[in-house]
């Protein structure tokens, strides 16, 4: 139970998998852009020291003057780090290769693993233009680090990418057994929010079957939306912006605003039960 009214809480949906290159933080910047289109109030938590989310969202490294590192370290809190984008109701909290080496500068610390959870909760009467957040996306760096373990901690539930290639189901159950051991030890109520196919190429066999697997091993977890491999998708960070922005008509932004209805759906069957 929050110690905070709910509806003033954020839901903390945290974007999982070791794997690089699985779509982690195009699904952040993309599904972080659809929610804040339909109305939701978002902030992007970049846990990445690569920045990858922050460059996307138009945060340039010259620009991230406090960062998710000063927060994890104790030296700001997560409101100061707080940018806006170009997308309306959607903020960013920047990272910067700072980040490599949080994991030694507070492994000492009794609290080292609930760093973020705490500067979240701190941040819950934040208020932009007057609202709340209604949700917060954390992007993980590609290893099950202390990052990303802070970031499970930090969830309400774990949303997971998975490309459509061979490899797709490999490390998953690292993964699973990674958040049951978050469960355990850090956070009780944390759960798999879903799984969502990125880069599937319906024209290719192997990425059918690829679907197929992984619909018959995590069966309803996995979201009936998938995310095609859209050339638009893969352009839009280099101009700074997300996909939805650089083409809101193509394939790639069109499927991230499916998510996003789905996300929301779950999530109110989630709050009926
Ligand atoms: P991760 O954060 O898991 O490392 P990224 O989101 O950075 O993965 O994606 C890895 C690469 O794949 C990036 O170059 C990105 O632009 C590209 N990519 C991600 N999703 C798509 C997509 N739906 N279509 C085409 N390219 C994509
Ligand atoms: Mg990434």
């Amino acid at each position: 139970s929050s110690a905070f009214p709910e509806g003033a809480r954020p839901r903390v949906l945290t974007l999982a998998n070791q794997k690089g290159g699985v779509g982690k933080t195009t699904t952040a910047i993309n599904l972080g852009t659809a929610l804040a289109a339909i109305g939701e109030t978002v902030l992007i938590i970049d846990l990445d020291p690569q920045g990858n989310a922050s460059t996307g969202l138009g945060v340039d490294r010259r620009a991230r003057r406090i960062s998710t590192y000063d927060v994890l370290v104790g030296e700001a809190t997560l409101a100061e780090t707080i940018h806006e984008t170009a997308v309306p109701r959607l903020h960013l909290a920047p990272s910067t290769m700072d980040l490599l080496g949080v994991e030694l500068e507070i492994a000492s610390e009794k609290d080292r693993a609930l760093r973020l959870r705490d500067a979240i909760a701190a941040l819950h009467d934040a208020k932009v233009g007057g609202r709340a957040y209604t949700y917060v996306l954390v992007d993980c760096p590609p290893s099950l680090n202390l990052l990303t373990i802070n970031a499970m901690a930090a969830a309400d539930s774990i949303v997971v990418p998975l490309q459509c290639e061979f490899f797709a189901l490999e490390g998953l159950s690292q993964l699973l057994k990674t958040v049951e051991q978050v469960r355990g030890a850090l956070n009780p109520h944390l759960t798999i929010h879903g799984v969502v196919l990125t880069m599937f190429d319906p024209r290719n066999n192997l990425s059918n079957q690829v679907v197929a697997d992984v619909r018959q091993f995590m069966g309803p977890k996995v979201y009936d939306t998938m995310i095609p491999r859209n050339v638009r998708v893969s352009e839009a960070p280099s101009y700074g912006k997300p996909a939805l922005l650089y083409d809101l008509k193509c394939s790639g932004s069109q499927a991230y605003l499916r998510l996003a209805s789905e996300v929301i759906q779950r999530e109110r069957a989630l709050r009926a039960a």
